[in-house]
């Protein structure tokens, strides 16, 4: 059996830095990233046989745990009757309506195959709406690598700590305005100062691409209200948050009560449970702008792929309200182990959360944007990572990232982690 560092030197010869996404690499906490062979549950194992409690759960589509049956069922029924069409089908059909009987602004959905897929076209579609250019995003939000929003994007350009990437040109980041999170009075301030241009405003629902933060009272609401007066689309990611901290994610749990609701919402991971299928979604008017109703170009070969929407599909149609409870329950026990674990160690520490959405930053300090996210103590969290991996618990290999928990964690599970935790917070205490 090749163990991984084995296999990771010979991925290195033939893929840049050995992975297909740059976080997998381990570049920030060090150490030989584990190749993974197979997943069942709340299990992941790796290529030498070792087990471990997963709490990445694929980077968020398997709310469910790991190969689900009916999910994996629903997949093979898809895959008998081909893996793929290029042509309208069952499936897709399903799932959009499935999506627009659940979120109430929604009532077209367009299908895509990734995030940046998704978030990408939102921002063509409010641009060719409004006819305007710019589009403003906020320091530490992550929306997928296209062009326009790479720019002091969080996840693993914020784990690498990344300059705005090369290959980006100047003309495309000139017009993105990039702003701290939850400052209402910078936003109108940029709107104030050019507003006829601007096409509109991105945001994660939840912002968990810098870890998690919580949206300051009525931030989101606040940026509807500014975009209504300038006349610009406002665009809300749920990629991440999308049917995870809710039945429907965030626009679900808080936004409906509020009284306000976005133009366009994006989603992904759990909308393909566990392959590649993300959407775009929003009202009929703006969305019916997008080819061929409408002049907006978007398309792709694998779009609506049959099985990513039989196991998007099952995936939705199988997170009952039972999930949800389990997922907050699970949540909650697991901020209390670490938090006690990490105290009791002396460890300064913040654990932010969104519902089930958590993540843990090493620092004394609240942590409310970008700025103060980058002042955790990065490398006491690697000594913390590599000892949960040690004993047996697979974490997102960066502070910047959220915790994911899935419905198949239970008390054995619980039990591995909490015997794990208290090494875990001594190796962090030991600076
Ligand atoms: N938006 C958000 C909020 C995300 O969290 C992510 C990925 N984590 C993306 C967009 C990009 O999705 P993908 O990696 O599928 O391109």
């Amino acid at each position: 059996m090749p163990t991984n560092e084995e296999l990771f030197a010979r991925a290195r010869r033939v893929m840049p830095g050995g992975v297909s996404s740059p976080v997998r690499a381990f570049g920030a906490v060090g150490g030989t990233p584990r190749f993974a062979a197979k997943a069942k549950g709340a299990w992941i194992t790796d290529a030498e046989g070792r087990e471990y409690v997963d709490l990445v759960g694929s980077w968020g589509p398997m709310i469910l745990g790991h190969a689900h049956p009916e999910v994996v069922a629903a997949i093979h029924r898809a895959v008998d009757a081909s893996p793929s069409f290029g042509a309208p089908c069952l499936p897709e059909l399903a799932l959009a309506e499935k999506i627009v009987s659940m979120v109430e602004p929604v009532e077209r959905v367009r299908f895509t195959s990734s995030g940046t897929e998704a978030v990408m076209t939102a921002v063509r579609l409010a641009r060719g709406a409004t006819g305007r250019d710019k589009i403003i995003k906020f320091a530490g939000c992550y929306h997928g690598h296209s062009d326009s929003l790479l720019a002091a994007a969080g996840s693993g350009v914020a784990t690498l700590g990344l300059p705005d990437s090369p290959g980006v040109t100047g003309g495309t980041a000139a017009d993105t305005l990039v702003l701290p999170y939850g400052r209402l009075d910078l936003v109108e301030e940029a709107f104030a100062a050019g507003g006829d241009l601007i096409a509109a405003v991105v945001t994660e629902a939840v912002p968990a691409n810098m870890g998690v933060i919580v949206p300051p009272a009525g931030f989101n609401k606040g940026l509807r209200e500014i975009c209504d007066r300038y006349g610009a689309k406002l665009i809300v990611d749920e990629v991440l948050t999308g049917f995870r901290v809710g039945p429907t994610g965030y626009w679900g749990a808080a936004g409906r009560d509020e009284g306000w609701a976005p133009d366009l919402l994006t989603y992904g991971k759990i909308v393909g449970g566990g392959l590649p299928m993300s959407a775009v979604a929003g009202g009929a008017a703006l969305m019916d702008l997008l080819a061929p109703a409408g002049p907006v170009y978007q398309a792709g070969t694998l779009s609506g792929n049959p099985a990513a929407a039989a196991a998007g599909l099952a995936t939705l149609e199988l997170a009952s309200a039972d999930v949800y409870s389990h997922l907050d329950a699970v949540s909650v026990q697991l901020r209390g182990l670490i938090t006690d674990a990490l105290s009791e160690a002396g460890v300064p520490h913040r654990i932010n959360n969104w519902g089930n959405l958590f993540s843990v930053f090493f620092t004394g300090d609240q942590v409310t944007d970008y700025e103060s996210a980058k002042k955790q103590d990065t490398a006491a969290f690697g000594r913390f990572f590599h000892t949960l991996l040690d004993e047996g618990v697979w974490l997102a290999p960066s502070s910047f990232e959220a915790w994911f928990v899935s419905d198949a964690l239970g008390d054995r599970e619980l039990e591995v982690i909490a015997a794990a935790l208290p090494k875990a917070a001594h190796a962090a205490a030991r600076g």
